[in-house]
């Protein structure tokens, strides 16, 4: 048993050092990939689920990595949040959403909104707000036109700064959602407190509808709950028609997800002047 127990402590002391040295690889990665401009965002839209229009896209961020292809998220934003990398990613992300969204108005016409993530540490770290101001004067995008997308775990960091920064923001104009929501902690009692407009159904209670009873629970619960409180409910992760049409019968406001469209180039977008069609 001691012999065995003395090799488990090898290997997982081996497993550390390659998780780590994989860690290093992808931080040296993303100083270099910021340098070299090989950040890309694709956009997924949103859909109005009366009128099937597409009202806003979500920036997602990737990483055009020239020996590794197209590298996604779940692959560096751990480590991009572990070193802070985060703050000057997400500060490239959102110039880029906005010069986006600006071009996409000055061509296409109105859409509602291009919604970007914002990660704790941007909240905690640096000073969102002027950030914001300073984006929106630099692209020229109207502050109505972005959305913000932030998590429960983010907000419950450090809840009192939190609230103090989306309450400036909000009087900037610029739209607040809690984003994976269902999946933290404070959801009921935040929710009340904190001024956003919208909330996103997580994936994982859309993946299983419309058999599963617990999902459909959840979903009718949240759904209710967020339209008592006068807030948009955006479902994320929609894939099937089956799912569509519960989340079209508890009256869910729009929808995102395979079934419409992946993230995608900006160029395969006209947000505005879309539909899906549907009834
Ligand atoms: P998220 O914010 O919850 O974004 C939704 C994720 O679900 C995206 O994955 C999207 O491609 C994926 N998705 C959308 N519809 C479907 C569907 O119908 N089926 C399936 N299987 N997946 C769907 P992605 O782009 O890989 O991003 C993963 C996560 O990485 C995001 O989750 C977000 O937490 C984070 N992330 C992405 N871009 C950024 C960014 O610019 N800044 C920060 N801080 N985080 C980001
Ligand atoms: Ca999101
Ligand atoms: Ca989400
Ligand atoms: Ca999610």
């Amino acid at each position: 048993a001691k012999e065995r127990g003395k090799n488990n402590y090898q290997f997982y002391t081996l497993a550390m050092t390659e998780r780590s040295l994989e860690r290093m690889t992808i931080e040296r990665g993303l100083r270099h990939a910021l340098a070299h401009d090989e950040l890309r965002l694709h956009y997924q839209p949103q859909i109005d689920s009366g009128s099937g229009r597409v009202v806003g896209v979500e920036a997602l961020v990737r990483w055009q990595h020239p020996e590794w292809g197209l590298v996604y998220p779940d692959r560096f934003i751990s480590v991009a949040e572990e070193t802070g990398l985060i703050v000057p990613i997400g500060a490239w992300v959102l110039r880029t959403a906005c010069q986006q969204a600006k071009a996409w108005l000055e061509t296409h016409g109105p859409f509602n909104c291009v919604a970007v993530n914002v990660s704790p540490r941007q909240f905690m770290e640096t000073n969102l707000l002027q950030t914001i101001n300073q984006t929106l004067a630099e692209t020229g995008l109207p502050p109505g036109a972005l959305e913000l997308e932030i998590t429960e775990s983010a907000v419950m960091q450090d809840p009192e700064n939190t609230l103090q920064v989306l309450h400036q923001l909000q009087q900037l104009g610029v739209r607040l959602s809690i984003d994976d929501f269902g999946t933290g902690y404070s959801s009921l009692t935040y929710l009340r407190r904190f001024p956003v407009q919208s909330v996103k159904i997580d994936r994982s209670f859309v993946i299983d509808l419309p058999d599963d009873e617990g999902s459909k629970t959840l979903v009718r619960a949240i759904i209710a709950l967020a339209h008592e409180l006068k807030l948009f409910v955006v479902a994320e992760g929609v894939e099937t028609a089956a799912q569509l049409s519960f989340l079209k019968s508890q009256q869910c406001d729009s929808l995102q997800g395979y079934m419409f469209s992946k993230p995608v180039d900006a160029e395969l977008l006209k947000p505005g002047l879309m539909s899906a069609e549907f009834d």
